[in-house]
């Protein structure tokens, strides 16, 4: 037992000397690529979406759809999933490394998961689904095809979303690390450099919590900022993208490390992350740029409640400036490839001091308490932990409308909004809480409860919430046939289906009394069923389709089509499977 214990001692021991390394040492490195097409990257990993740092890479796909996608390593096929945003339909793949690979936003899958997934939706009735399956159920070997690209769920545009998880811990893990080389000579571009005051009583110019820092570009790797000359607690914020040669996309750093005489102060490095840390992006990056100029500013120094899987807690990045003291900063920006861009920073010693205020603006929304705010025919309520910092929320009562406006920082909980109601209202089915974010005039239908003449909602974001009632019911429109057509040489069946006012919630297909599954796309507002799914003993189907909004209004479409009696091996409605 001794000897084990030694054993073991001696083997972290020399893991921790390289504790870089030792993270991914145990991994196979020599993966297949996913798609037969150049790694040119529409999104690369860590990059900062709105919600979240994005978890793997966006392979371009030629603004096509229905490229092979394959699997990378042998392994076994653990999940598989179908949402009308995110991921849209992807692929989960185990392998024997401690890896899990994911493809997602494809357009279908292969015939073998395919017909998995078919009986699995058609014995549950359901398009969406998460499906876990029993590893070592379904093998599937290196290079085997196992789907085609295309632009489901939440993607904007056709191409491959790739990812490499840690199987255990399902952090994702960066895939260049996995030897997926990029075609990038060119150095990260700075947009803008910013300096803050971390001194709630301390102000730039114009009462200001922040400055630009102009710079001139001295090469194409180097860059030097005016000199700075306050004194003070500050942190530096930075706005900066990198550009692979084949295409413009702006991608996201890999790699930024803030020294102040000479010593790394500030680092961060997409290796690989949680997905927990979206939690804290808001914090990570200047949510007020995002918000105000959609620009993505990374800060530099650690909001104390944040608490990001790849940075050191010991490294904040909280700079003092002492008065008739030298300092050196710098700044090196790399992309995943090695390119770097060092940025300079001159410190001039007779400074400035910042301008002193005596109040700043309070916080009304503690952390640590429920707070409600109760207006005569209104009510909001923030629950604990509402944000993850203190803050002051602004919240005006106008007539029938409550407004509330935080541009510093986005919920961490929902809140929960409720408005006294009359009684004439009170059995009104399509009534619900109608909410208009910050910028757009577009009204978002929040679906609501009403109980004793109170109709509340929880919302998870800020804006200005009103009561909204929906009579408008749904339209369906088919597509590609009439009522009354024979639709033998047809393989699949289109209709459209849209909801203005407060969009769609649910939709349910029959024919000739059975259940068939309705692919959705919500982008295009598109059902579509696949004739060959089941076998009808009569030529003539009996097509009904009932489609809900949000706001409860039901619309049903029924038409009788007629269709040759196919010879069909798998009725997929009789699968006891
Ligand atoms: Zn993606």
């Amino acid at each position: 037992m001794i000897l084990k214990k030694i054993n073991l001692y001696i083997f972290l021991a020399f893991l921790s000397l390289f504790s870089n390394y030792k993270i991914y040492c145990q991994y196979n490195y020599q993966k297949s690529n996913p798609i037969d097409l150049p790694l040119n990257l529409s999104g690369n990993f860590g990059e900062i979406r709105g919600t979240h740092f994005h978890a793997g890479i966006d392979i371009k796909t030629n603004g096509k759809e229905g490229y092979e996608i394959k699997s990378i390593d042998d392994g076994t096929l653990t999940r598989v999933s179908i949402s009308l945003g995110s991921y849209g339909k992807a692929i989960y793949i185990k392998h024997y490394d401690g890896t899990t690979s994911v493809y997602a936003h494809l357009k279908k899958f292969s015939k073998k998961i395919e017909d998995i997934i078919k009986r699995f939706q058609y014995n549950n009735k359901t398009f969406v689904l998460n499906k876990f399956f029993k590893e070592n159920h379904i093998i599937i070997k290196k290079n085997e095809l196992i789907g085609y690209s295309g632009n489901t769920g939440g993607s904007s545009g056709p191409h491959l979303h790739f990812e490499i998880r840690d199987s255990k811990t399902q952090n994702v893990l960066n895939p260049h690390l996995f030897g997926y080389k990029l075609n990038d000579s060119k150095e990260p571009v700075i947009k803008r450099i910013f300096l803050y005051s971390l001194n709630k009583f301390e102000r730039f110019e114009n009462d200001k919590i922040k400055k630009n820092i102009p710079f001139k570009v001295i090469s194409n790797s180097k860059v030097i900022t005016d000199s700075i000359n306050y004194i003070g607690k500050f942190g530096i914020g930075v706005e900066t993208f990198d550009q692979h040669n084949l295409s413009y996309n702006r991608n996201g750093i890999y790699r930024i490390e803030l020294l102040k005489n000479n010593e790394i102060i500030y680092n961060i490095k997409f290796d690989r992350f949680s997905f927990n840390d979206k939690k804290y992006i808001n914090y990570f990056i200047d949510y007020k740029e995002l918000k105000e100029n959609n620009s993505k500013v990374v800060k530099l120094f650690s909001s104390e409640n944040s608490n990001l899987s790849f940075l050191k807690k010991e490294q904040n990045g909280n700079i003092t400036f002492k008065e008739n003291v030298d300092y050196n900063l710098e700044l090196n920006i790399y992309d995943f490839e090695g390119n770097k861009k060092n940025i300079i920073i001159p410190y001039k010693k007779n400074s400035n001091y910042l301008k002193q205020i005596k109040f700043y603006e309070k916080s009304n929304i503690n952390i640590d308490e429920k707070k409600t705010y109760d207006f005569e025919n209104k009510k909001v309520i923030f629950f604990k932990n509402s944000y993850l910092e203190n803050q002051f929320v602004s919240i005006k009562n106008l007539n029938d409308t409550l407004v509330l406006v935080n541009k510093n920082y986005p919920l961490n909980k929902k809140i929960k909004v409720s408005f006294k109601i009359k009684n004439e209202l009170s059995t009104n089915k399509n009534i619900g809480i109608g909410l208009v974010l910050d910028k757009s005039n577009k009204i978002k239908f929040l679906p609501s409860i009403i109980e004793n003449n109170e109709l509340y909602s929880y919302s998870d974001k800020l804006g200005s919430f009103f009561i909204a009632i929906d009579s408008d019911k749904p339209t369906i429109k088919p597509l590609n046939f009439k009522n009354g057509d024979w639709v033998s040489k047809k393989r699949y069946l289109k209709l459209e289906i849209n909801d203005l006012t407060s969009g769609i919630k649910k939709y349910d297909g029959s024919i000739n009394g059975k259940w068939i599954l309705l692919e959705y796309d919500p982008k295009k507002k598109l059902l579509t069923y696949d004739l060959e799914d089941l076998k009808y003993d009569t030529h003539k189907l009996n097509l009904i389709l009932n489609v809900e909004d949000l706001a409860n209004n039901k619309s049903i479409y029924k038409a009788q089509i007629y269709r040759d009696i196919g010879v069909l091996e798998n009725d997929l409605s009789t699968s006891t499977k």
